[in-house]
């Protein structure tokens, strides 16, 4: 076994150790979630965060400019010939004084990390830098995953560039048109399944094993690796101060578990002196994580989880047949696989949960376009809540805050189209169906005849 790195099950009370060249990604004592630990004094890790930052002005240097590369010291699983990188993590941390109004925060003190401006288009490939690492690191010539759209746009996009075949698995009929154009385009196998992500993820996980496929969806810990890059650079782009708030959309709790992590991390190694807060948004129609933390009062408890509580939810959840529901595709999801991690990421961020709705969510992705960056549907949701947690005045007006936007506008060009330009958005049946009743924010395009006069007149300035 490595010294430097190892796998290593995330319940302290079990604590098995597997090689780093396993890919099986469940505990073999517990079926647990499995972390990457390293051993840090055999890894030549910066005093401070600020020498990382220095490695810009050597972007020449293909590992420097990528944004999860460029801080290899802190994943460093991989020997650097076999790390993967497509240019990865140039995104930026925008002080966005036109939101600060809409979620009540004193201007200087709201930023959107805009994760949209990734190779892919979502976060998702900070994660696929990490695993395809893995991947080739192993030998790997197939890769699969569950996907709600995000995550099969960045594993075929990376696949296609590392020479290896992707096969997606997606829900019939859910996925946004970006996503399944970037798919499609990249050359993955696509196998659209009659049901929703959550079936879609237990039917790759066996595919996989029967085939021997190496899996792609955020169960692998070596994407999350990648994904704590995400943080640092909100650390980068504020100049290495901590802020007060982490606000981020939950879905499968990936990424929330990854920033937990790389928090935990950073802590240990004295480069922060403390941790910000983290708050986790759902959509109402998809609250499997509100309702355990909040209504529940799960808690990570040092890894002794409760587990009868999980079991009886979820038994629960089958027999009244509720399913996610939410136009906020990135987040649709009832069971979330990182659930138990990002416990532990909520225990060290002293973090909370809330839902938005997703009239709310349009609404605020809406604000966020006019704001100077696009999202898509799932994103704003982090704006939403930001707003709500501010109404309920658990956020201060001057803490700082920072909202992840977790994908591009263009991914979803039908819900944006369909925001603006459907007069009664609420009495469409797909709008009706998750609760939306009108777009507050609609910027309605204007039909004039070829009439030079006319045309003037509705230019109306
Ligand atoms: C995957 C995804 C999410 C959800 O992230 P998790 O890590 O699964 O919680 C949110 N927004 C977008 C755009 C995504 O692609
Ligand atoms: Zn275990």
């Amino acid at each position: 076994m490595s010294e430097v790195a190892w796998q290593e099950c995330i319940n302290p009370t079990c604590g098995a150790r597997v090689d780093i060249q396993d890919q099986t990604f469940a505990c073999p004592k517990c079926t647990g979630l499995m972390d990457i630990s390293y051993q840090w004094k055999l890894i030549p890790v910066p005093r401070r965060m600020k020498a990382f930052a220095r490695r810009w002005a050597q972007r020449n240097e293909r590992l420097n400019f990528s944004g999860v590369w460029r801080f290899r010291e802190l994943l460093k699983f991989a020997p650097e010939q076999d790390m993967v990188s497509l240019g990865e993590g140039q995104t930026i941390l925008q002080n966005s004084r036109a939101l600060a109004d809409y979620v009540d925060i004193e201007p200087p003190n709201i930023f959107l990390q805009y994760e949209g401006l990734n190779p892919s288009g979502s976060f998702k490939d900070n994660g696929m830098a990490g695993a395809f690492t893995h991947a080739r690191m192993v030998g790997a010539k197939t890769v699969a995953c569950a996907s709600t759209g995000n995550t099969s746009a960045a594993v075929a996009m990376f696949a296609s560039a590392a020479g290896m075949q992707a096969v997606a698995f997606i829900g019939s009929g859910k996925i946004a048109y970006g996503k399944l154009a970037q798919a499609l385009d990249y050359g993955a196998r696509t196998i659209q399944i009659e049901g929703d992500f959550d079936v879609c993820m237990r039917r790759v996980q066996q595919v996989a094993e029967r085939l021997g496929l190496y899996m792609m969806n955020s169960i692998n810990p070596f994407r999350l690796e990648g994904q704590k890059a995400i943080m640092y650079r909100v650390l980068e782009g504020l100049n290495w101060q901590v802020p007060d708030w982490i606000v981020v959309p939950g879905g499968n709790l990936g990424n929330s578990s990854a920033f937990g992590k790389a928090f935990m991390e950073l802590q240990k190694l004295k480069l922060i002196e403390r941790v910000p807060r983290m708050a986790i948004i759902n959509a109402a129609g998809a609250d499997t994580l509100y309702r355990l933390v909040e209504q529940e009062k799960m808690k990570w408890n040092d890894g002794r989880c409760d587990p009868e509580l999980e079991k009886k939810f979820f038994e629960q959840m089958d027999s009244e047949r509720r399913s996610a529901k939410t136009l906020a595709s990135a987040i649709e999801i009832n069971r979330p696989v990182n659930l138990r991690k990002c416990l532990r990421a909520l225990d060290v961020c002293s973090g909370l949960v809330r839902t938005v709705t997703d009239e709310e969510i349009l609404d605020a992705k809406a604000m966020v376009g006019r704001s100077g960056l696009g999202c898509e549907p799932a994103s704003a949701a982090s704006v939403a809540g930001l707003r709500k947690l501010r109404a309920e005045a658990v956020i201060g007006k001057n803490e700082r805050v920072v909202c992840i936007l977790t994908g591009h506008a263009l991914k979803d060009p039908n819900v944006t189209v369909d925001y603006h330009t459907e007069v009664n958005l609420g009495q469409i049946e797909k709008y009706q169906r998750v609760g939306v009743k009108r777009a507050n924010l609609a910027n309605r395009p204007v039909v004039v005849p070829d009439d030079l006069d006319k045309i003037i007149e509705a230019v109306g300035l």
